[in-house]
């Protein structure tokens, strides 16, 4: 049993705890706050933004990045066709047979791998040699589903998702890194020469005929199958939106014409800042970061940093006697606390918060009892929750931007936002929250025109429609 040393000391923490650490959480819930009028600032910003970069390059913090996407798959697509999709955490290669109107997918196969921590913070060659041998295994195990055209190469949709300056359907720079990559040489190249390169050392003949933003490659997956599809949006690692735009509502283009008269535009809404509750916490957070004062929307919303705001504040909380008289030394390791714990945590409904306790004493080394795991969860829900909501305005602000300049094109009728991302698939709580300051900007009835819907691993398969519509050979469909 215990001595009464000890179970007074228990106590103590306890009343210690409960004494100086509430008024953390309430002033963390406060300046999280996003009630209805922040909601609504941040949505009407984002669309002042939008417009701001669409008039002159640079001219606010979107970059509204031209896609070169201006014909969408139509359905009539046929032949083989490969994807290449490096993005925050996963590299995938994927392989589609395409039947046209008919059969349309007759057949996929995809891999994925993780990929190396080192390489984030490698050398530009070993990055694009890690990818070019993934597609080069890959290639080599093409069965017997699959049919290339006589005469042709294989085709690439190369889905790259970083701020990539296009400068065509099949080129752009790389403007910078984002989501903790940190790869030297890569900045102000263009990244299909540097896949190319790759190919070329190691005798890989494949062709890459789009380059694509994984937002871009979701929007034309998910478009091919529904027509009413407007906007395009990742919420996983990082964050991003795209959307059609007339070519006529983009000054900065100086009436340059596409065919159909639309275009697909690549917002990087990630680097938004605007209007934003932010804390201490995330400013020392983006202070720490590889890219400080960049992507303050990403670093508010998007999952690389989520479970990283909530260590900064149980740090705090710690520091202030929280869970005992000392602060555990993992609390002090940066992204030790993943969003992946958070949404754990908050899954867990046992009445001891079992599950709570485990994760705290694993990842982070914390000893906690019922009241501090209780304040745990609000605290994990509070980011949570701003950063839903959040991004809930952020759509907002998109679709009001499109109907400012259609009249009743978008929200008189069924409007789908293509979504894809880890954080929105696997955290329940986050996706509610979305759907909640949707529902409260745009009102009970408008709200049910908008639909929000996942487009799983939409990139993928967008990017090989998108390499089918801009095939080097044409159509010969
Ligand atoms: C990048 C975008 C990308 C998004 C989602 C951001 O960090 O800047 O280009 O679309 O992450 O992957
Ligand atoms: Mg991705």
């Amino acid at each position: 049993g215990r001595s009464r040393r000890g179970v007074s000391r228990i106590k103590m923490v306890v009343r210690s705890g409960v004494v100086s650490v509430a008024p953390i959480l309430t002033k963390l819930q406060s300046e999280c706050a996003t009630p209805l009028p922040v909601l609504r600032r941040v949505a009407d910003e984002m669309t002042a933004d939008m417009r701001a970069g669409l008039s002159v390059e640079g001219g606010g913090d979107l970059k509204m990045i031209l896609s070169y996407v201006d014909s969408l798959p139509s359905g009539n697509e046929k032949g083989l066709f490969y994807a290449l999709d490096l993005g925050g955490t996963n590299f995938r290669v994927l392989r589609v047979q395409l039947g046209g109107k008919e059969e349309r997918v007759i057949a996929t196969e995809f891999e994925q791998v993780s990929i190396p921590q080192e390489l984030m913070s490698g050398t530009s060659e070993e990055l694009f040699d890690f990818i070019v041998s993934g597609l080069a295994k890959f290639t080599q195990q093409e069965g017997e589903n699959f049919h290339l055209s006589p005469g042709r190469k294989r085709e690439i949709g190369f889905t790259f998702s970083f701020p990539v300056k296009q400068t065509s359907i099949d080129s752009g720079i790389l403007i910078k890194w984002t989501k903790g990559f940190a790869v030297s040489g890569t900045a102000g190249k263009d990244v299909v020469a540097c896949l190319n390169e790759a190919m070329k050392r190691q005798g890989l003949d494949m062709q890459v005929s789009a380059l694509v933003n994984d937002a871009v490659g979701t929007f034309a997956g998910a478009k091919y199958w529904d027509d009413d599809v407007m906007v395009g949006v990742i919420l996983g690692t990082g964050t991003n939106a795209c959307y059609v735009e007339r070519m006529d509502s983009i000054p900065k283009l100086h009436g340059s014409f596409s065919p159909s008269g639309r275009t697909i535009i690549n917002t990087e809404w990630g680097a938004f800042s605007k209007g934003l509750p932010l804390t201490v916490f995330d400013r020392d957070m983006d202070a720490a970061s590889i890219n400080p004062g960049e992507q303050i929307f990403e670093k508010t919303i998007a999952g690389m940093y989520l479970g990283e705001i909530v260590r900064r504040v149980l740090l705090k909380m710690a520091e202030e006697g929280a869970f005992g008289s000392c602060v555990p030394e993992k609390l002090f390791t940066p992204f030790i606390l993943r969003t992946q714990d958070l949404c754990a945590m908050q899954k867990d409904n046992t009445d001891d918060l079992q599950a709570v306790g485990s994760i705290l004493y694993d990842v982070a080394g914390v000893e906690s009892n019922l009241n501090s795991r209780k304040l745990v969860v609000e605290v994990c829900d509070t980011i949570v929750k701003r950063g839903g909501r959040l991004a809930g305005a952020g759509i907002v602000g998109i679709l009001q931007k499109m109907e400012q300049d259609s009249e009743g094109l978008i929200f008189g009728k069924r409007t789908v936002v293509a979504m894809d991302g880890g954080l929105y698939e696997h955290y329940p709580q986050y996706r509610r929250y979305i759907q909640d300051a949707v529902t409260e900007l745009l009102g009970t009835e408008t709200s049910q025109n908008v639909i929000i819907e996942h487009s799983k691993d939409g990139s993928g398969i967008g990017a090989a429609l998108l390499a089918a519509t801009n095939s080097k050979y044409g159509h010969d469909y």
